[in-house]
């Protein structure tokens, strides 16, 4: 289950913010882009439009020039006389220079019709020639040309007087870099002219001779990008330039360019943010779940870990601290449980009234015994103890005060015995002790030191002061012989011994 825990879920859930995010903020971008690009798009129309009529306005402008020239009576006059008689055309060169020189008009030829002969402008005889050939369509109109001086406005206009029409006018304008200029500073608009794929000429000088190649009206010049839009220009012949009105695209993109900086920015810092979230929610939340997780599992298995309490509040802690406070009640009742269970270990094998072994726990301790006498080579001792005449110190000083002599007895034995021997109180007044050694005479040396000890007990009681003496028998085992069945042959050996240190007058130990 690879995403069945929290961590792995938190983990899922902020990768899948910050790719949406990701992903909502790189599509707002591309959408602005688009929408940017499209607005440029129309915009390049529109002005493209402008320059389209204010072109439009120019041959309209140049109409006019050459109708006003074909209009003016004097012309007229000068040549029906020039065409009727045969005359110098020369006068009608000054008529002209006089009333007309002023347009503003890069050259201009008047042809007559019978002839086809160039009566004024004789110097501009392609211009002649291509007027001719425009006659042979059309006796009135704006053409675009393309020639020695360039692309050339040509507007021509018929001259009739009297019914008759004698010749034509022809003026033209040249769009040279001057036209180039201006035109740029009125529409804003880089121009180009085009042929052959290569710059012909340019309001920017430097994209002359460069190659041009439009794609999707779009053009790229060098480092520049262009939208384009093509003029339509009516030639008077086949191949003239190709006029292009452009409006550059490296702002737009630098515009774009700070947009996608600014997003990438805001992409970086959101993304930060989430990543940061995700890990300290992961931190204050899923991390002390999780311990708190291994901690249920360690209570579980049995142990009762430590946990420190949080200072800080909020849900977590407070789960995490009264966590903590249930442990440490289990730990403290776990205490008690462990002191209640030693307590009723002790009182399960010991005697209330004297705190010695009781007879039970003979019992368990015997094959230990056993055990060790086996593993040290040495003989195990029993020494079984009776307080003489115990009854007529019941029956003189009262049952309390027999208890309180029990309890001193056993005061003295413990005290005289050593400290590996096992002391019991077997019942009544019969007690017990087993030792380990490796001569009898030491043992007969140890029931004598405790019968001594008690013929010399002082027990105080009522004001009272009490004395007994004791009888003991001894039996022991040879290493090898004892085994946990002979506790019962040992005993029954010892009690012989004592009932003999009886017999022989009590206050004395017989093996
Ligand atoms: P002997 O020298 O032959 O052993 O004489 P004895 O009186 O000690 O013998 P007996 O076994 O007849 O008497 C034992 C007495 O011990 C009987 C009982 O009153 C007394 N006794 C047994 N257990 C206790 C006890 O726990 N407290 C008190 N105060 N007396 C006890
Ligand atoms: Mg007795
Ligand atoms: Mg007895």
């Amino acid at each position: 289950m690879l995403f069945s825990s929290y961590r792995s879920k938190l983990l899922v859930y902020t990768i899948a913010m910050m790719v949406l995010l990701a992903g909502s903020l790189i599509y707002t971008y591309s959408y602005v882009r688009n929408i940017l690009l499209e607005e440029d798009n129309v915009h390049v129309d529109s002005m493209a439009q402008v320059f389209q009529s204010q072109m439009e306005a120019e041959k309209t402008e140049y109409q006019r020039y050459a109708d006003i020239v074909a209009e003016d009576l004097r012309i007229k006059e000068y040549m029906f006389v020039i065409v009727g008689i045969g005359s110098e055309p020369q006068p009608l060169q000054d008529i002209y220079n006089r009333h007309f020189g002023w347009l503003p008009i890069s050259r201009y030829v008047v042809v007559s019709r019978d002839k086809g002969e160039i009566l004024i402008g004789r110097r501009h005889t392609d211009l002649g020639k291509t007027v001719l050939e425009i006659l042979q369509h059309t006796n009135r109109g704006t053409f675009y040309t393309y020639g020695d001086y360039g692309l050339e406005l040509i507007a021509v206009s018929s001259i009739v007087y009297r019914g008759r029409r004698l010749g034509n006018i022809a003026v033209s304008y040249l769009l040279d870099d001057a036209w180039l200029s201006r035109h740029k500073q009125n529409s804003n608009g880089e121009l180009f002219f085009s042929q052959d794929g290569i710059v012909l000429d340019s309001s920017s000088r430097k994209y002359i001779g460069q190659p041009f190649r439009v794609e999707n009206n779009r053009m790229r010049v060098g480092e520049d990008i262009f939208f384009v839009r093509q003029m339509p220009l009516l030639p008077v012949h086949g191949s003239i330039p190709k006029v292009w009105f452009s409006l550059p695209e490296t702002s737009l993109l630098k515009r774009l360019e700070k947009h996608r900086l600014t997003t990438m920015v805001i992409i970086m810092v959101s993304l930060s943010v989430i990543l940061l979230l995700g890990f300290t929610i992961m931190r204050n939340f899923t991390q002390p779940l999780s311990q708190l997780v291994q901690l249920t599992r360690e209570v579980a298995e049995g142990r009762l870990p430590r946990l420190d309490k949080a200072v800080e509040k909020n849900e977590i802690t407070e789960l995490s601290n009264q966590f903590a406070d249930m442990l440490q009640a289990l730990r403290e009742h776990q205490e008690e449980i462990r002191i209640a269970h030693a307590e009723l270990e002790k009182s399960a094998i010991t005697d209330s009234l004297t705190g010695l072994y009781n007879r039970r726990y003979l019992n368990n301790v015997f094959p230990k015994l056993i055990a060790q006498a086996e593993r040290s080579g040495q003989r195990l001792y029993a020494l079984l103890i009776d307080l003489d005449k115990f009854k007529n110190i019941n029956d003189t000083f009262g049952h309390i005060c027999g208890d309180r002599c029990l309890q001193d007895f056993s005061a003295c034995l413990k005290h005289v015995s050593r400290a590996n021997d096992y002391l019991f109180r077997m019942g009544g007044e019969e007690f017990l002790v087993l030792a380990l050694s490796d001569d009898t005479k030491g043992i007969v040396a140890l029931g004598e030191k405790i019968r001594m000890a008690i013929e010399n007990l002082e027990v105080s009681c009522n004001e009272q002061t009490i004395r007994f003496t004791i009888s003991c028998g001894i039996s022991y085992a040879q290493p090898g012989e004892v085994s946990d069945e002979n506790i019962n042959s040992m005993l029954s050996l010892a009690d012989a011994a004592l009932y003999r240190a009886k017999e022989e007058g009590r206050n004395r130990v017989r093996v």
